[in-house]
């Protein structure tokens, strides 16, 4: 073969394989832009499914709160006339009445407070299923804290015949950091429990350092030498509206949720909950927390202007209920009846605007929720209204059915003490 067909046949082959490069990068080009196409669509798709679910969060974030708000507002409305029952039946007690009628009366009361306890179990275990109960930490000191749940303890005990005991090791530190309130709500159901199922014997309140970490761990124990619970049953009882028969008996009153929310609480600040119990002989119940050493103890309460002793010849205080229920003054007013206070009364924020402008006062108990003008705004105006005129600012304690500790801080922050 010449040189020139060489040369020609070399040329030929090129043009062959350039035409086929040609037709693969086509086929790539296609490929990449149908690639990009998907691409394009997947994009569009994985922004459409982020934006469902985006929606769905937030429908289930308002679903959830407006449960909340409705059983925040169906307690308050419950309450407020079980309140007021509760209170005319103390004030019952206090006259002239037959041995049967003290005795319907008891009655009375007793499924009064009953029921105030199941709302308050029901809004509170809710509320905490629905995430919305935060630990709030303080400074408090432990012994101060078991003295006020024995004082109760004792005084259930004493009813039904059955001793109680308060027990501590002195080497435990008892300055602490912790959420004091929860922990006295947690160790107030476990002795509450320990009293209503042991029906002779006693029920021992200890506290015990452990002493194997600088997170300052602490065991507090409510023991008792009551029914007990079977073993197959011990773990059920943290369940919610969870009860037991135990012996014949059936559960004393409650839905079976004081343990299911103290669990959940404990949990909550981050320790764990323990039991151990043998049928006909008792049970304990163990709480594990770590609560830091505090430098001080609690810090000292601020008295407001510090009145104190109203026997020793000083008038009388000068004192405003803001209620719309006019029956609430008249529970406060019968409560108070035999101290030296002389009492007015307005039925919202407005009247009490207008009497802070007429009178003054030692003390304002101020409900809030009301019509024309709430307690919040109504604080809100009698705080300016003392700034402007340069009085000194008069306590107001808000007095409601809506009192968690989160409320409260923002009843704090509007000017109520
Ligand atoms: P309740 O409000 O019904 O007492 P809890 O959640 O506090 O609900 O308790 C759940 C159940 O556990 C009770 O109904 C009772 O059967 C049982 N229980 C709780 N504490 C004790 C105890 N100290 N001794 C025996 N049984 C107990």
């Amino acid at each position: 073969m010449s040189h020139e067909e060489n040369l020609k046949k070399q040329y030929e082959s090129a043009k062959i394989e350039i035409s086929y490069l040609k037709r693969k990068i086509s086929r790539m080009e296609k490929r990449l832009l149908r690639q990009e196409k998907i691409d394009d669509m997947n994009r569009h798709q994985s922004r459409w499914a982020m934006q469902q679910l985006e929606q769905a969060r937030t429908l289930a974030e308002q679903a959830s709160q407006a449960k909340t708000d409705f059983l925040a507002n169906m307690s308050h409305e419950i309450r407020t006339p079980l309140n007021i029952v509760l209170g005319m039946g103390e004030l019952l007690d206090g006259t002239n009445l037959k041995d049967s009628q003290r005795q319907y009366l008891q009655s009375l009361r007793l499924s009064g407070e009953h029921l105030l306890k199941l709302i308050n179990d029901i809004l509170e275990f809710s509320r905490i299923e629905s995430g919305s109960v935060s630990i709030i930490t303080n400074p408090f000191n432990v012994k101060e804290l078991l003295i006020g749940v024995e004082d109760m303890g004792a005084h259930l005990a004493l009813e039904k015949g059955i001793e109680f005991s308060l027990e501590y090791d002195t080497s435990v530190e008892f300055n602490r950091l912790g959420d004091s309130r929860k922990i006295r709500q947690i160790l107030l159901n476990l002795v509450d429990n320990a009293v209503k199922y042991t029906d002779s014997g006693r029920v021992c309140l200890s506290v015990k350092g452990l002493h194997y970490d600088d997170e300052g761990k602490i065991s507090f124990t409510v023991a008792d030498t009551g029914v007990g619970i079977p073993d197959d049953k011990q773990a059920l009882i943290f369940e919610r509206f969870t009860q037991i028969e135990q012996g014949g008996l059936q559960s004393k009153g409650g839905v079976g949720l004081g343990l299911a929310i103290s669990k959940r609480l404990v949990m909550a600040m981050g320790g764990q909950i323990q039991i151990d119990s043998e049928v006909e002989k008792g049970s304990t119940f163990v709480v594990e927390l770590s609560l830091p050493f505090a430098e001080q103890g609690p810090l000292p309460y601020k008295d407001g202007r510090g009145v104190s002793n109203v026997n020793q010849g000083l008038p009388p205080l000068r004192l405003l209920v803001v209620d719309d229920i006019y029956l609430n003054f008249e529970v406060i007013r019968n409560y108070l009846k035999d101290l030296p206070v002389t009492m007015s009364y307005a039925e919202n924020g407005r009247e009490a605007q207008k009497a802070f402008l007429d009178d003054t006062y030692d003390l304002v108990l101020m409900d809030l929720r009301m019509p024309v003008m709430g307690g919040i705004e109504a604080v809100s105006h009698i705080r300016k209204l003392e700034n402007n005129l340069g009085l000194e600012s008069t306590p107001i304690i808000a007095m409601t059915a809506q009192a968690f500790v989160e409320q409260e801080k923002t009843y704090l922050q509007s000017g109520f003490n």
